[in-house]
This record gives C-alpha cells, sequence and structure tokens, in this order.
C-alpha cells in the first residue's frame, strides 16, 4: 500500500515518511558501543538481560524476549496462540494483514477474520458478532488482535475501556489476546495510561524500540513464563536468536531511559502540522482526530497523492503516499518544530501550484 518513490530528485531534509527513519543519536550510539555482552542464546549477555527485564517490568509481564523486529515479535506470538487452521480476529487494517509478507499464512498457517471499525478499532459488538460459534465446517476462533496505537488507523488510541471491553469478549471466549504494541508508548504518553494498565488484559504484548523510539534495531515481546519459553523455540527455529546482542540491545535500554517522555514533543508536532495542513486548499484533514504522531490527510483537489508527495520530495520534504488520494505523515525525533513549519511551507507551495 506504501507507494515507493524510486527516483529521489533532491536530498531529503526533512523526513515526514515514517518513525523508522531516525538514526542513533550520538549518546546513544556511545552507549551501545560501551554496552557489555556476552552470547544471548545461552542468556549470557547482561544488555539483552538487562533490557529483557525492563521490558517485562514496564509491561507488567512476568518475561520478555528481545526479538530482531516487530514483525517477528507478531509471527512468533501468531504461532505460540494459534495452531494451524485457526483463527485470529483484528481489524482489517492490522499490520500482519498489510505488511508481514504473507506471514500469518506462511508461518503460522493461521486463517485471518478481519472486523471492522472505524479509525482502526473494533469494538466489543463487532469482535463478539466475528467469533465463530463451534461447528465443523468453521475455522476455530482461536486469537484476538489489537493494535495500539493503530498505524493505518491514523495512530488512533483505543481508549482503555474498549480495550477491556474487547479483550473481556475474548475472555469469555476463552480465545487468547495479543496487542501489537509496536507504538504502544505513544499512546502512554499521549494518555498518561501506563504501560503495563495497556498490557495488563493481554495474554501478550510487545513494543518496538525502532519507531518513535529511535533505536536502529529490534523489539520486544512478552507474556508470562511459559509463552516466553515457547517464544524462545520460536526464536531459534526461525533464525531470530542472536549473539552478543546487547550491542543493539543497548540502544532499546537507552531508548527506554531517555526517548519516551520526549514522544510528547513528537504529538506536538504532529497536531502542529495537522493544523497547518488542514488550513490548505485541497486537503481534508481533521486535526482533532491526531492523536500521537501520524498524520493522515486526503487529497480533495485536482493533485494526486504520488504528484503531491514528488513535488513535496523536490523540496526536501519527504511524506509516504498510502493510497491515490491518502497521504501519511509521521513526527520523529530527527523532525524539530522549526522543521514542520518548513515542510508546511513547502506543502503550502505544492498545494497552492496548478
Ligand atoms: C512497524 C510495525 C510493525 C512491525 O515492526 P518492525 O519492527 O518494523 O518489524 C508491526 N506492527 C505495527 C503496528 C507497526 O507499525
Amino acid at each position: 500500500m506504501l507507494v515507493r518513490t524510486m527516483a529521489q530528485p533532491s536530498p531529503i531534509e526533512i523526513d515526514l515518511y515514517s518513525d523508522t527513519v531516525t538514526r542513533p543519536t550520538a549518546e546513544m550510539r556511545r552507549f551501545m558501543c560501551e554496552a557489555e555482552v556476552g552470547d544471548e542464546q545461552k542468556h549470557e549477555d547482561p544488555t539483552v538481560n538487562l533490557l529483557e527485564e525492563m521490558v517485562a517490568d514496564l509491561l507488567g509481564k512476568e518475561a520478555a524476549v528481545f526479538l530482531p523486529s516487530g514483525t517477528m515479535c507478531n509471527e512468533i506470538a501468531l504461532r505460540v496462540h494459534c495452531r494451524p487452521g485457526e483463527e485470529m480476529l483484528a481489524h482489517r487494517t492490522a499490520h500482519p494483514i498489510h505488511f508481514e509478507s504473507g506471514g500469518p499464512a506462511a508461518l503460522a498457517g493461521v486463517n485471518v477474520r478481519p472486523l471492522d471499525g472505524a479509525r482502526g478499532q473494533f469494538d466489543a459488538e463487532a469482535l463478539a458478532a466475528g467469533i465463530r460459534p463451534d461447528f465443523r465446517h468453521f475455522p476455530r476462533s482461536r486469537l484476538v488482535w489489537v493494535e495500539q496505537t493503530s498505524n493505518l488507523g491514523g495512530g488512533s488510541i483505543w481508549p482503555l475501556a474498549r480495550v477491556r471491553a474487547v479483550t473481556d469478549v475474548a475472555r469469555r471466549h476463552r480465545l487468547s489476546t495479543h496487542l501489537d504494541g509496536a507504538r504502544l508508548l505513544n499512546a502512554v504518553v499521549a494518555s498518561g495510561v501506563a504501560a503495563r494498565d495497556w498490557a495488563a488484559p493481554f495474554d501478550s504484548a510487545w513494543i518496538d524500540f525502532t519507531k518513535g523510539l529511535g533505536a536502529p534495531v529490534g523489539a520486544a515481546l512478552a507474556g508470562s513464563r511459559d509463552f516466553i519459553a515457547e517464544a524462545w523455540r520460536l526464536k531459534q527455529q526461525m533464525g531470530g536468536a542472536m549473539r552478543q546482542a546487547g550491542i543493539i540491545a543497548a540502544g532499546g535500554v537507552y531508548a527506554l531511559r531517555h526517548h519516551v517522555k520526549r514522544l510528547a514533543e513528537d504529538h506536538a508536532n504532529a497536531r502542529r502540522l495537522a493544523e497547518g495542513l488542514a488550513g490548505l486548499p485541497g486537503v481534508a484533514l481533521d486535526p482533532a482526530g491526531v492523536e500521537t504522531n501520524l498524520v493522515f490527510f486526503e487529497l480533495t483537489g485536482r493533485l494526486d497523492a504520488a504528484t503531491v508527495v514528488e513535488r513535496l520530495l523536490a523540496r526536501g520534504v519527504r511524506m509516504g503516499a498510502l493510497g491515490p488520494r491518502t497521504i501519511r505523515a509521521v513526527t520523529h525525533l530527527d523532525v524539530s518544530a522549526a522543521q514542520i513549519e518548513r515542510a508546511l511551507d513547502a506543502a503550502g507551495a505544492v498545494l497552492a501550484a496548478p
């Protein structure tokens, strides 16, 4: 769905393509260089061990496992929760449906039941209606999936009451629950609700270090001790077990210590960007819907998304075309408030042009 721009006619001065484009800061790099390391497969890497303890504590779970990516957190969690032929219920925009190369089918053999709902969220009624009765012809419902914040839902935050209502329905039907927390800490900072409170109703949850947190590699999946023991088997099997991984885990340790509170700056920048864009001709955007660091807008004029993205790029500003008329802009650690003003100037010039 992300339309790639192959030719880059000018240097990218302001990169709003994704919060994954951040580069480790000088302090983070120094901290990584100096990390104590060992063989993480033997649990002998003190930095990996520390990061896993930090994440287990943050999410209020018994244990956590460091993995190379958020995608691997999702795919391993799917395989631990589900047997082939069983079904996961997720919003139709969920990451594994669109961006994990068919992993649920290829790796877990799982059937996906996509649920509807505004802004990347379904409610308890939609979930209850989607859960299959016990019938030989149906796949067996097994897992309920929540993405917090919702990426294709525009960085929206599931309200806590909705999370609890949905997970209550899951429990009543004896289904497992998984929280894709690639941007959970954005929800934490924006809502003031602690990560462990968001994660409490879920059997498994994970956070990504490479989104707003600004580390170069890795994510960590948390759950019960038994769940994580099984996740470790699959990490080994899928080639995700590493050696002196403390070098990269240190980026996560540093990020959790220094890059969480500052997510509020990204949210303020996103709001400012949204307000500015909303005032431009040919843009449909409700700034009130921008809750975290993702800004989605629709083009209502003559220009399509690919053209606008290309013309912005020519002015040193990169955004992503998510559809023929939909653009996504993402704020992060490497974008300042002053750069947001410059990006708005560029957008104003592009959209005013015939
Ligand atoms: C980025 C993302 C992932 C995958 O994380 P990677 O670390 O890029 O593999 C999963 N879910 C959501 C919602 C994401 O935004």
